[in-house]
């Protein structure tokens, strides 16, 4: 996509492709009034007013195509800040597909992938962290990340990024002031620039200090479930995804092949319950390569949930898996703790059967992998973002670091400048084409 290509007006269908309720084309450019009202039968679209008609086919006698309603958007007011007209008709993929041809027969180039959000970008209605939170919130895998993809768009990333940005900005004044006005204006002391960029360092410090929630919020982690056969791994998944998936039986070495699930627990976790773990000899062929991919998923785990059956205790064979399980992050699982006469401090008590202790066990699943309850993270950040931040951080780090040494005012500008503009390039004041190109890659068309 090229940032600077001409605003030709743009169509695509913005509902997914199948059958529902109602499918939407969506228009947006300086011809959507005029090329609408060729393959609509009224042409008069007044704001904030709802149409409602046929669309009919302009090359074939205005056939009549659909009974459909229009939502005309006057620029600014819209979504894009373009005209923008929405056509709702019926959701059948024949339909939108039909309404669609008629639009770019009439004149509509198809869009790219995101290119209406790019365009809301690139019209100012919203800046480059705002654009990529709608991206997230139409990605987001669990609950708590479509809310804090909501705080994004709805701007708390931007103003917190605007305050730091004026904090640097009125350190950078007091500087060139007394650079280019050295009779009247006095340079800043030394003290308060040490003070100040110190305290800038500090605010991205905090603003970093949520980015591995982050990361998991939008990646998920994965969890392993491991133990011998017949400790209650099967159930303990199925309890956590509270139906039967996995085959629960009292023989043992039944779960042969690796069953995974995403859930949402506030973080997207998949759960990947293994084959028992147990001597590979004596176990036909099948379980010995459940037994490898067992070993393999401790492995690639983030987090490994350990079982063991309380009512038999720590055999040799649980010891042996147990010390594999721990070189990894891991919860000792005490299981049928309905059948416990004992309790010891150190281990986490569940019974899939009464269902003691599955609901806190999401819980310390979520605190074992995140540094920060999802709850109640203010804002999220992306790799990208991060990389801004943590640029303006390094940044800054030189500029205290110079005037620490009390070096020339002017030298230490210069820093000072560049923290600004690794924050302009996280709201996208200062962009380039590659990395417009690069976020936008990711959305839908229709976006
Ligand atoms: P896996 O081989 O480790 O996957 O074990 P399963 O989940 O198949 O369970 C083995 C047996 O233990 C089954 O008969 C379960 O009903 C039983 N079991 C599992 N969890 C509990 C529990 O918490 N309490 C009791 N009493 N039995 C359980």
């Amino acid at each position: 996509m090229n940032i600077n290509q001409e605003f030709d007006t743009i169509a695509a269908i913005s509902t997914p492709m199948g059958t529902g309720g109602v499918g939407v084309i969506r228009i947006s450019g300086d011809n959507a009034f005029d090329i609408i009202k060729n393959m609509y039968n009224r042409s008069e679209f007044k704001p904030n007013t709802i149409s409602h008609g046929w669309v009919i086919d302009n090359f074939d006698d205005n056939k009549k195509v659909d009974e459909v309603i229009v939502l005309p958007f006057f620029n600014p007011n819209s979504y894009t800040g373009e005209d923008v007209i929405e056509i709702q008709c019926h959701g059948g993929v024949n339909i939108v597909k039909k309404i669609l041809s008629l639009a770019l027969a009439n004149g509509c180039r198809m869009a790219e992938k995101g290119e209406f959000t790019k365009r809301a970008f690139l019209n100012k209605k919203m800046d480059l962290s705002q654009a990529e939170a709608v991206a997230d919130l139409i990605h987001s895998k669990t609950q708590e990340f479509v809310s804090t993809s909501a705080k994004n768009l709805s701007g708390v990333l931007t103003n917190k990024i605007a305050e730091i940005k004026k904090s640097i900005m009125d350190i950078l004044s007091k500087i060139i002031a007394g650079i280019d006005f050295p009779d009247d204006v006095a340079e800043p002391e030394y003290e308060y620039l040490t003070v100040e960029i110190s305290k800038n360092i500090d605010d991205i410090e905090i603003m970093l200090s949520s980015a591995s929630t982050s990361n998991i919020m939008r990646q998920g982690v994965s969890v392993a479930i491991v133990g011998r056969p017949n400790v209650g791994k099967s159930s303990l998944f199925n309890a956590l995804l509270n139906l039967d998936r996995a085959i629960v039986t009292d023989v043992a070495g039944t779960t042969r092949d690796i069953l995974r699930e995403t859930l949402d627990f506030g973080i997207p976790v998949t759960l990947i319950d293994t084959a028992g773990i147990r001597d590979n000899k004596n176990v036909s062929k099948v379980e010995e390569i459940g037994i490898e991919y067992s070993k393999q998923s401790i492995d690639e785990a983030d987090l490994v949930l350990f079982l063991y059956d309380v009512s038999v205790g720590m055999t040799p064979d649980d010891i042996e898996i147990w010390e594999l399980a721990n070189n990894k992050k891991c919860i000792k699982i005490a299981n049928k703790s309905d059948l416990a006469s004992i309790r010891n401090e150190e281990d986490y008590y569940i019974s899939t059967l009464t269902k003691e202790g599955i609901e806190d066990l999401k819980n310390l699943i979520k605190s074992n992998v995140c540094e920060i309850n999802p709850e109640n993270l203010e804002f999220s950040t992306n790799t990208r973002q991060q990389e801004c931040l943590r640029k303006a951080q390094d940044s800054l780090k030189i500029a205290l670091e110079a005037a620490q040494r009390k070096e020339l005012q002017d030298l230490i500008s210069i820093d000072v400048k560049a923290a600004i503009l690794s924050l302009d390039e996280l709201t996208g004041e200062v962009v380039t084409d590659e990395i417009l190109n690069n976020i936008f890659d990711n959305f839908c068309i229709g976006k």
